[in-house]
């Protein structure tokens, strides 16, 4: 743990887009400033420094940016007047993909900095503080971030997150994943057993592993071998106190056997896997250079049942990718029927910059764009119901994981991750207990405690 002894001098406000990974990349840059002299602030007004970790992901991920940009300047003018600085960061997969774009629009930003620098903030804060002009590093060094950053500094709570890989090698034609994060990097096994440890003695009853491909990831073990995803999970699940394990985001492609039947022989390991298809027509996966067919994405949907019976599955779609046609539409829509989802997400395919399927002929019109979207949805959004509806009456694990909105509620999650909330005590937070699911509202469940001597204090 960092050692922050020197009560914070200056403020840091980073604000967040996008998937986990950048959650976990904020943790771990607020953990390198910390010695600095850089504790927390609640909003940017009240901060000596600002980091907006950017995603690239989605349509206007960037002009958000710069719309934020822009008001954060006349915040920054403002506290120059009063004769106070103002330190301003870019830093996630807009800063690596369009960093010369941002300094060049927006001058007054100091540090551009792709995810795979932020191990050189400090170095970049000192030399912002001193030099004019931004602070642009948007490399992919060889040395590998993780190796200087430090450990996490303060414990997460409850639910953990572990970066295990960063990258992608797969190229998919709609993604600038490979671009902005680089080649596959996968963290070696100490460092991420250690770093679990760390988790788990600090609270952690819940880690999720993260990655850009997490089931790729090959670390090497101190004896020079290389372990698979399987393997690490069968070491984490040794782990006392440690009753649940997750890993996202998986690609059908990395899903194999062993991967499969860990599901049904480690209870640790959550019976929910958010797997990603993006089409059910096997047309549009190959245009989309998914290197898979509809076919097997379906066969481990079913093994995983197999091996797991309670298995319930997430997924993301892309619609209207170019050259989609109706009957590709339809073959999703079959896909969907068959797989049955208790979670999905589900996108209109936009252009990104850079990436294949951006300058592809055949681009399908928005407006049937939004009519598939709207036929996908409505059945997916009818199925999570379902499987939410069907939670009513069963009886569960759940991991607490805050105190509720209402005085003698506690938060947690389910083993399906559906947020619940029960009358509980507040010494329940960040234990498991047994509940019995009583009603279902629209995004979460409510549930009633079962036998208090039965609670599984960690
Ligand atoms: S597998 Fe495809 S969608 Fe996923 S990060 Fe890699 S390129 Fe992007």
């Amino acid at each position: 743990m960092t050692d922050t002894a020197v009560p914070p001098r200056k403020r840091l406000f980073i604000r967040t887009w996008g998937c986990q990974m950048n959650v976990y990349d904020s943790g771990r840059m607020a953990d390198v400033l910390a010695p600095l002299g850089y504790g927390p602030a609640e909003t940017p007004e009240e901060a000596d420094m600002v980091i907006l970790n950017t995603c690239h992901i989605r349509e206007k991920a960037a002009e958000k940016v710069f719309s934020d940009l822009g008001r954060l300047r006349v915040m920054k003018e403002a506290k120059a007047e009063a004769g106070q600085k103002m330190v301003l960061a870019v830093a996630g997969c807009v800063a690596q993909a369009e960093g010369k774009e941002i300094t060049a629009r927006a001058p007054w930003v100091d540090i551009v900095l792709g995810p795979q620098t932020y191990h050189r903030l400090p170095e970049m804060v000192a030399r912002a503080s001193r030099a004019a002009g931004a602070q642009i590093d948007t490399d992919f060094p060889v040395e590998q971030k993780f190796d200087h950053l430090p450990e996490p500094a303060a414990s997460q709570g409850p639910v953990a997150f572990l970066t295990i890989q960063e990258g992608c090698d797969k190229f998919c034609s709609f993604c600038v994943v490979p671009y902005t994060r680089g080649a596959e990097f996968s963290r070696p096994v100490a460092a991420i057993l250690a770093e679990a440890k760390a988790l788990v003695a600090g609270g952690a009853r819940e880690i999720a592993l993260l990655g850009q491909n997490v089931n790729a990831w090959h670390g090497e073990a101190p004896d020079g071998s290389t372990w698979n995803l399987t393997r690490l999970l069968y070491a984490l699940a040794e782990l006392a106190d440690l009753p649940r394990i997750r890993y996202t985001t998986s690609h059908p492609r990395d899903m194999d056997e062993g991967l499969i039947r860990a599901h049904g022989a480690i209870p640790q390991l959550m019976p929910f896997l958010h797997l990603p298809v993006q089409s059910g027509s096997d047309r549009v996966l190959a245009a989309m250079n998914r290197g898979h067919k509809a076919d097997l994405f379906l066969r481990i949907c079913d093994e995983l049942r197999e091996a797991r019976p309670d298995m319930a599955l997430s997924s993301d779609f892309i619609v209207g990718h170019p050259g989609e046609t109706a009957e590709d539409h339809a073959a999703t829509m079959k896909l969907v029927e068959r797989v049955g989802f208790a979670l999905a997400y589900s996108f209109k395919y936009s252009q990104r910059p850079g990436t294949p399927a951006a300058g592809q002929p055949f681009q399908v019109a928005e407006d049937v764009k939004d009519a598939r979207l709207q036929e996908l949805q409505a059945l997916l959004r009818q199925q999570q119901d379902g499987f939410n509806e069907d939670c009513v009456g069963r009886e569960c694990e759940v991991l607490f994981t805050n105190p509720g909105r209402h005085p003698g509620q506690v938060m947690g999650r389910t083993p399906w991750l559906q947020p619940l909330h029960a009358e509980a005590p507040l010494s329940l937070i960040g234990t498991t207990a047994r509940v019995r699911v009583t009603v279902r509202h629209p995004n979460s469940l409510r549930a009633t405690l079962l036998d208090q001597k039965e609670l599984a204090l960690a």
